[in-house]
């Protein structure tokens, strides 16, 4: 950092706001209508007691801000964590509304938080904190399925979820819809295949795209295809350690892997399954065969690579780092690893930055379809699966006799089959990150925004709010 350099803000919320500006400066929108975008609607702050195991009564502070309300229900995971506040879960319910306008996800966005130290509890102590918040979300009308539909977040995972429907199921009125008022939930209660690793399927299908422009790539001194390119990946959560699973599957290399423990290198490659099972034995990353320890976790982020795939907390990658930053592509799998400053020194060395509200909406996007399952009843698939697979063999049949030769069994097994809901799901959602793609591409192209993807996704997120509010001639 130059000692001319202003203090960079440290919170989410300034960051956010920043972006948020930059693009809204691009626009000729009136001001109050911007104003009207950025600003959260609402945060409700909640404090209650819940009883320990020991007996002894503690008090949790909670939160859930709805920062949209241009389209409902509003959409967002919910934090479980020692060190969330109102103005982060502000600023990342923020975040889920540009998100969900970016993929064209109908929703506002929301966020929830708990602040606890999850670790230190044992699951009747969260099942009872997570269902308490629940009812408190429900009093104040803030959870329902065409209102506010949580869904898991850093620190909640199904299990959570779970709780979440339960509760409402048990004090709602409305029995038919009922399953809808959260996503995320666990398969046999109405959750939807898929959604587990949708977040890190989305990173792949956003990276694979964005490294299929072989233009793009020159630019930025890289071949063209995910096939081959050396990856690091910053976190091993749910997000991260699916992404890093589906960009190997896709054929590049992971050479570098971090965790909260501590990060491991390897030129040649690490072998993912093998650096998993050594966690789940040993509680650590470190230490895995054939593996370098790096002395310090933070270092991952400066591994000479193709790739880095923040996939943790935010602002990871600040004024600090920002130059030691040896990727040529940064692809932001968590909410707001890179500050605005630091996303700017990136753009000056000629770093692809894939931004999170595009690269990590997979999650959101499945939500999507899990709540309108929820609300059709139906099983993606279920009409449809063996009508087409029918279909399809009625076809090769046709091919086979023109041919003069019966297609084998396995063929036509390879060949006509119907899909399940699985499949449905990761076409849904290949096809929303691609469409997407190429929508900001095009307008960054269009508003000479070149590789600045932030910008381009923040501008079109607000042509998009902006004409909800146009077309309800709030505004002229
Ligand atoms: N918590 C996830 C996110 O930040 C998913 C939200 C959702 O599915 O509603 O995008």
């Amino acid at each position: 950092m130059s000692p001319a350099a202003a203090p960079e803000p440290t919170s989410l919320l300034e960051q956010v706001d920043q972006a948020f500006e930059k693009a809204a400066a691009l626009t000729s929108y009136p001001r109050g209508l911007l104003g009207q975008i950025r600003r959260c609607n609402g945060v409700y702050r909640i404090t209650f007691p819940f009883k320990r195991d020991d007996g002894s009564i503690e008090i949790v502070q909670a939160w859930r801000a709805e920062h949209s309300h241009h389209k409902l229900p509003t959409k967002g995971g919910i934090r479980y964590a020692e060190i969330v506040d109102e103005d982060e879960i502000s600023a990342l319910a923020a975040l889920m509304t540009y998100k969900c306008a970016i993929v064209d996800v109908p929703f506002g966005g929301a966020k929830g938080g708990v602040r606890i130290p999850v670790q230190s509890y044992s699951a009747a102590e969260l099942e009872r904190i997570t269902r308490r918040y629940a009812y408190e979300l429900y009093k104040k009308n803030f959870i329902g399925p065409g209102i506010g539909v949580p869904a898991p977040d850093y620190g909640t995972g199904e299990r959570e979820m779970a709780w979440i429907v339960d509760t409402y199921q048990s004090i709602t009125a409305d029995k038919l819809s009922s399953l809808a008022c959260v996503t995320g939930k666990p398969v046999p209660l109405g959750g939807i295949r898929g959604r587990r690793e949708a977040t890190g399927l989305g990173v792949m299908f956003g990276l694979r795209e964005a490294c299929s422009v072989a233009e793009d790539m020159k630019a930025i001194g890289l071949s063209a295809g995910l096939e081959g390119k050396r990856v690091v990946v910053q976190g091993l959560g749910n997000v991260g350690s699916h992404a890093a699973r589906f960009v190997r599957d896709a054929g590049a290399i992971l050479v570098g892997l971090a965790e909260r423990e501590g990060a491991i290198h390897a030129e040649g490659g690490l072998d993912l399954d093998r650096v998993l099972a050594h966690r789940s034995e040993t509680g650590s990353i470190l230490g895995v065969p054939g593996a370098t320890d790096l002395p310090r976790t933070d270092l991952a982020l400066e591994l000479d690579c193709d790739i880095l795939v923040p996939a943790a907390l935010e602002n990871q990658i600040t004024v600090e780092n920002a130059a030691k930053i040896r990727a040529r592509i940064v692809a932001e799998a968590a909410n707001g690893p890179t500050t605005a400053a630091a996303h700017e020194i990136l753009l000056g060395r000629n770093v692809l930055v894939l931004p999170d509200v595009y690269l990590g909406a997979g999650g959101v996007t499945v939500s999507y379809f899990e709540w309108v399952k929820n609300l059709s009843h139906v099983r993606f698939g279920r009409l449809e699966k063996r009508y087409e697979q029918q279909s399809h063999q009625r076809l090769l049949h046709g091919i086979g006799a023109f041919l003069g030769r019966d297609f084998t069994p396995g063929e036509v097994e390879a060949m006509a089959r119907g899909p399940d809901e699985e499949d449905i799901v990761r076409s849904g959602l290949e096809e929303t990150m691609i469409r997407a793609y190429s929508e900001l591409r095009t307008l960054g192209l269009r508003a000479g925004l070149g590789l600045d993807l932030r910008k381009a996704s923040m501008l079109s997120a607000i042509h998009k709010i902006a004409r909800c509010y146009e077309d309800l001639g709030i505004f002229p």
